[in-house]
């Protein structure tokens, strides 16, 4: 064979991508040149990310062109070497796209390691969605025995592994998936402490009587409806690790929901680390620090405020009214007596 194929982007979808939007092309095989090796697909990871790469828009990678081949990452056979370190046979992976074969340096390769599993391991449980789980669970999710973790889109690589590390540590693993065979396979072979199958006609009460000591991490793979189910029901001190939010890949469904897209992608893209707080919370070990600090600046001006003081407790309503209207200039306050 000395033709191989790759399917490049021809043209960008608007909503959900139709077959149209991509191209089959065939070219001749290239040669490898020197310090090159020419690698052979094995095996093609598909993933949500690439949903993104299909839009000409701002985010953490950028785009693939009209023309350009999809971005994805293969396990791969060397098949022929011109560089010392590799042999033909060798198994590797990396970012070569959607393609049969490439010639590549092998600097954009790694060799597979998947400690004697499967070699597609390396594109799933052991690859990058394996390490997104495990990740996202160490780093931020930290889930601890007895508490409650919710996962959606949880019969996937992410959201599968996200399970089984809450369990492992001990906390109640909820998994979300859509359809009957998905919940089954959860609860059955995966032994999810609670499933819920977002498709049932009440998903937020299925949830909330799965939870009834609250949330305690939410692994966020989806976004949309799931994460208007959980919101409610997230504790106090509650982790979530917001990983994807793919109800909206392919567009927000509404203006409204619109809001909620940029908000929660945003979150995504720029890793924002978003922790709410009642000031009450430090009372007890920043209040005297706080006052033995600022009370003298404020008393030698070097620390400024202004006030708006309304005279009269008749003109507090008011005065309320328009504060929430912006109609205040400074702290408000209410002159009574
Ligand atoms: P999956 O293999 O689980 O595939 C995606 C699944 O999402 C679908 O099978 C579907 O499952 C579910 N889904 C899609 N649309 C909706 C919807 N509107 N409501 C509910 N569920 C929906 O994907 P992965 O495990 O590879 O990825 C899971 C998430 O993790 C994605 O959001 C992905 O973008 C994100 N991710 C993030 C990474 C990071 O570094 N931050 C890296 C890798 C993945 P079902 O039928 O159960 O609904």
């Amino acid at each position: 064979m000395s033709e191989y194929q790759q399917i490049v982007l021809a043209s960008r979808p608007r909503g959900t991508p139709t077959e149209d939007n991509f191209r089959i092309e065939n070219a001749q095989i290239p040669i490898p040149t020197d310090g090159q090796v020419l690698v052979r697909t094995l095996y093609l990871s598909l993933d949500p990310y690439m949903r993104g790469r299909m839009n000409d828009a701002k985010s953490y990678a950028a785009p693939v062109n009209i023309g350009g081949v999809m971005e994805g990452e293969v396990v791969a056979v060397v098949t022929e070497s011109r560089h010392a370190d590799y042999r033909v046979g060798d198994v590797v992976q990396g970012r070569i796209g959607w393609r049969t074969h490439a010639a590549v340096a092998p600097t954009v390769l790694k060799r597979v390691d998947t400690r004697g599993n499967a070699l597609t391991t390396a594109l799933g449980v052991l690859g990058m969605p394996g390490f997104t789980a495990y990740s996202g669970m160490t780093v931020i999710g930290q889930p601890k025995p007895g508490e409650t973790v919710v996962v959606a889109a949880a019969s996937g690589p992410v959201g599968s592994l996200v399970g089984q590390l809450a369990q492992l540590a001990g906390a109640r693993a909820v998994g979300i998936a859509g359809g009957p065979t998905k919940c089954a396979y959860l609860r059955d072979e995966l032994k999810f402490d609670g499933v819920v199958d977002h498709r049932s006609a009440d998903m937020a009460g299925d949830l909330a009587k799965l939870c009834p000591d609250g949330i305690d991490v939410y692994f966020e793979n989806v976004g949309g409806a799931i994460w208007q189910a959980v919101l409610p029901l997230l504790n106090r001190y509650a982790r979530v690790p917001a990983c994807g939010v793919i109800a909206y890949y392919n567009g927000p469904g509404s203006a409204e929901e619109g809001l909620l897209s940029q908000t929660m992608t945003a979150i995504v893209r720029q890793s924002l680390q978003i922790r709410g707080f009642i000031n009450t919370e430090f009372v007890d070990r920043y209040y005297s620090d706080f006052l033995n600090e600022l009370a003298p600046k404020v008393a030698a001006g070097e620390i400024r405020y202004r006030e708006d003081i309304v005279d009269g407790l008749q003109e507090a309503p008011k005065a309320f009214i328009g504060m929430l209207a912006g109609r205040n200039f400074g702290k408000l306050l209410v002159k009574v007596g």
